[in-house]
């Protein structure tokens, strides 16, 4: 990124941010026709805005003890900003020197936000969660009454502190922020630091600290050079991460201050999260989260089956099927490490009526699963892949009946047009349900799984990915007779709230 002064050069910065508006939305051609208004801000496809707390602003050089590490630094007001965008305050500077790396994680990997009423595009932040939950284990719940929360705000410039820092944290989002550097500064909030200052770079890139702005070169420096203590969680440097900053970045001169060690410059993106960046995230999670990546996705197995699996936190929900209609089930599980376990229940979508416990293994990147214990359950291996265009659509019930308030077994029709495949095991209740069919899948499709109490249901429900919903809650639900359930209370959106047998 070509260092730009947006106080000295409004018009300049009002083109760039049309272009990066182009760029991010836009295909190639579009963003090169845009070479062509003004040389000043592109020459090469490393056009893109990299993250600063404040853009226009140095400040003084320090240094400063943090965590027990000596930390050069820049103090701007009553911060110190770090590497551009990372925000320490005097607060935190005289916090307990005995806070670790580790006691910053966030627990259950779970993290509660609240956005600014006043924030402009909020929708870049839902996009920004929305990439994070759906690569990696991370959810994201606004915040009720939580104590350790991120606020999203207006700002100067992109920045974000690292790890949780307990208490209200903030990410501020100027209007030139994307939603790629929304995703970058909430990788800074789950505690990644920038991949340039891995302390094995030098074997990847050259720094050229002559074309560096003056007073910036610390931000180029390795966690050794710094005396910091940082954790590499990939095997080599990634030029492709999202924490990676590009060849340009502070340069002072037009020319590359990072360069590959041949010599050459090199893109740098800002559209989602790498292969390692997911992989990494896993391992500084391992101990609280599992160790791979975000399962979420569409499976064929070798029993013949379609599964469509949903993974949130450390649950893992699934829905699978045979398109014979022989058998149909749903799983809910609990991750730890790389292995799953989990009860299943056929469902009447199918005509066998199997439960059980499966423990399964899943593969280091979340793409292959292997059954590890489970004798009456068919399939054994799992591979993911790219769901097919038309899938098992909704049938008559394979097992169930009416008319007996005792046990829901059964396929209801519920008011938002679902097909819901209940079954109902002592006090257990589970269903699969899925919208009636368009182009070959549903419009949304689920799995609720609970308990029983007198007549009311306590479930928690689940979009899986038949359809095309992405949403997940609670739902309870009153068994009025034999035959009618209406809701009594949902979240999450949830459509239906009356079903019939
Ligand atoms: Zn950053």
């Amino acid at each position: 990124m070509k260092k730009l002064s947006f106080i000295l050069k409004p018009l300049v910065s009002i083109i760039l941010l049309w272009s990066l508006l182009v760029f991010t939305n836009c295909d190639k051609e579009e963003f090169l026709e845009e070479e062509n208004l003004s040389d000043t801000i592109v020459t090469n496809e490393n056009n893109i805005e990299v993250e600063k707390a404040y853009p226009n602003t140095s400040g003084e050089v320090t240094e400063i003890i943090f965590e027990g590490q000596k930390l050069p630094v820049e103090k701007i007001d009553d911060h110190y900003v770090f590497e551009g965008d990372i925000i320490i305050s005097e607060e935190e500077l005289n916090a307990s020197k005995s806070t670790g790396r580790t006691s910053r994680l966030w627990p259950n990997c779970t993290i509660y936000y609240t956005i600014q009423n006043s924030l402009p595009n909020k929708q870049r932040v839902y996009d920004a969660i929305a990439h994070w939950e759906a690569n990696t284990n991370f959810q994201f719940i606004k915040r009720t009454n939580q104590v350790d929360y991120v606020y999203f705000r207006t700002g100067t410039g992109c920045s974000s502190r690292v790890g949780r820092i307990g208490g209200k944290q903030e990410i501020k989002l100027s209007n030139l922020c994307s939603t790629g550097n929304t995703i970058h500064e909430i990788g800074h909030a789950i505690g990644l630091w920038h991949e340039h200052s891995r302390k094995d770079r030098n074997a990847y890139v050259t720094i050229n600290y002559a074309n560096i702005e003056s007073e910036k070169d610390h931000n180029f420096k390795t966690y050794i050079e710094r005396g910091y203590d940082g954790d590499e969680y990939s095997p080599s440097l990634d030029f492709g991460s999202i924490m990676m900053y590009g060849s340009y970045a502070f340069s002072k001169n037009d020319r590359p201050t990072i360069t590959r060690k041949n010599g050459t410059t090199y893109s740098v993106q800002r559209t989602g999260l790498s292969f390692w960046d997911k992989i990494g995230v896993s391992r500084m999670y391992r101990d609280v989260c599992g160790t791979v990546p975000n399962m979420s996705g569409y499976y064929r197995a070798n029993d013949g089956g379609h599964y469509y699996i949903r993974h949130i936190g450390t649950d893992v929900y699934w829905f699978g099927e045979h398109a014979s209609g022989n058998w149909a089930n749903i799983f809910k599980g609990k991750l730890d490490g790389n292995k799953i376990t989990g009860q299943f229940y056929d469902v009447p979508k199918g005509r066998i009526q199997g439960s059980g416990t499966l423990k399964l293994t899943v593969n280091y990147n979340s793409t292959r699963i292997t059954k590890t214990e489970g004798a009456n359950f068919g399939g054994s291996v799992w591979n993911k892949t790219t769901r097919p265009a038309n899938l098992p659509p909704p049938r008559a019930a394979g097992f169930g009946g009416r008319n007996n308030i005792n046990n829901l077994t059964a396929r209801w029709i519920a008011n938002d047009g679902g097909r819901y495949y209940i079954r109902q095991i002592g006090n257990r209740v589970v269903w699969f349900g899925e919208r009636n069919f368009a182009s070959g899948r549903p419009g949304w499709a689920n799995v609720a799984y609970g308990s029983r109490f007198g007549n009311t249901l306590w479930l928690d429900w689940v979009d899986v990915p038949k359809g095309n919903a992405n949403s997940n809650g609670i739902l309870r639900i009153n068994v009025d007779h034999a035959n009618r359930l209406t809701r009594v209370h949902a979240t999450g959106g949830f459509g239906g709230s009356v079903w019939t047998r």
